[in-house]
């Protein structure tokens, strides 16, 4: 390694700037490093890592992250040629939506890369695209999975885990593949009641808590995303819930200004025809460059 001499007046400057940050990590006694967002004293730009002083990476405040430009998420549900509501799409839809995304230049991104945009401004792929699925329905990783895959992408599976090697949606195995082929694996609850009903402790553990860990051991991973059933929040449960999960995913609903990390907006994508897929996520999530 080479070893540089430093003039004195750098070190000086060094000292001082230290000390302005050791003055503000302790002043704003971050002791986490993950941003709760929530909390009134999350809005500092330095953070010190657990162990040490040394300035790791801003960290922006809900404004900040609420101001930035939104990156378009998708969510599909069923994908099945006989379909029964708005909310379902055929495997041939599903894949014109793909290779339209591919041929346009999108590039999926993971829900990590999302929080890193937000809250550490980090720099995503060109036109990125989130692509995402709930209810753990097994054509997730039988037939969408394997499209994805073709064009290089990666998607985000919520899963609801009482239906776990139930028919019609998968298997623990399944979902273990998933994460080892490189898709992240959500939460979407135990049995999709929603978080506005959780009153009690019991019940966030029954539906958040307890299906966290349990899905952590099919994954081998950490659980760090959420997606609410049917899409319904409110404040206070947005609040609870970044205790358990960097980012939450809603639907198409109003974001909380104060947990925008808790409130991400998704687009549920019915059975457009590529080119409306993409004429609705320009209305949907603005034509703003990210
Ligand atoms: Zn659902």
């Amino acid at each position: 390694m080479h070893h540089l001499k430093t003039p004195i007046g750098i070190n000086r400057k060094f000292i001082l700037i230290s000390t302005i940050f050791l003055g503000l990590v302790i002043g704003c006694n971050h002791t986490n490093q993950r941003p709760r967002t929530g909390n009134s004293g999350a809005a500092t730009n330095p953070v010190a890592s657990n162990d040490s002083a040394v300035v790791k990476q801003a960290i922006n405040t809900p404004a900040r992250v609420y101001a930035k430009p939104e990156v378009p998420v998708l969510c599909y549900h069923r994908i099945a040629d006989d379909r029964k509501s708005d909310y379902e799409v055929s495997p041939a839809t599903f894949t014109s939506h793909i290779k339209i995304l591919a041929d346009s230049g999108y590039h999926s991104i993971s829900p990590t890369q999302l929080y890193d945009y937000l809250v550490h401004n980090k720099a995503l792929p060109e036109k990125p695209v989130m692509i995402t699925f709930d209810d753990s329905r097994v054509e997730h990783s039988v037939v969408a999975a394997p499209v994805m895959e073709k064009y290089g992408f990666r998607g985000v599976f919520f899963i609801m885990t009482i239906t776990y090697n139930k028919k019609n949606y998968m298997t623990t195995d399944q979902i273990a593949q998933l994460a080892k082929a490189g898709h992240t694996i959500g939460l979407h609850s135990w049995d999709h009641t929603m978080v506005t009903k959780y009153k009690e402790t019991a019940d966030w553990q029954k539906q958040v808590a307890e299906p966290k860990k349990k899905l952590e051991k099919i994954v081998g991973k950490e659980v760090e995303y959420w997606a609410y059933p049917n899409g319904l929040y409110d404040h206070k449960g947005a609040e609870e819930l970044s205790k358990y999960f960097k980012l939450s995913f809603t639907l198409t609903t109003k974001r909380d200004s104060i947990q925008p990390l808790q409130t991400v907006r998704r687009m549920i994508v019915p059975e457009w025809t590529p080119q409306g897929l993409l004429k609705s996520m320009r209305q949907t999530f603005g034509k703003k460059k990210i």
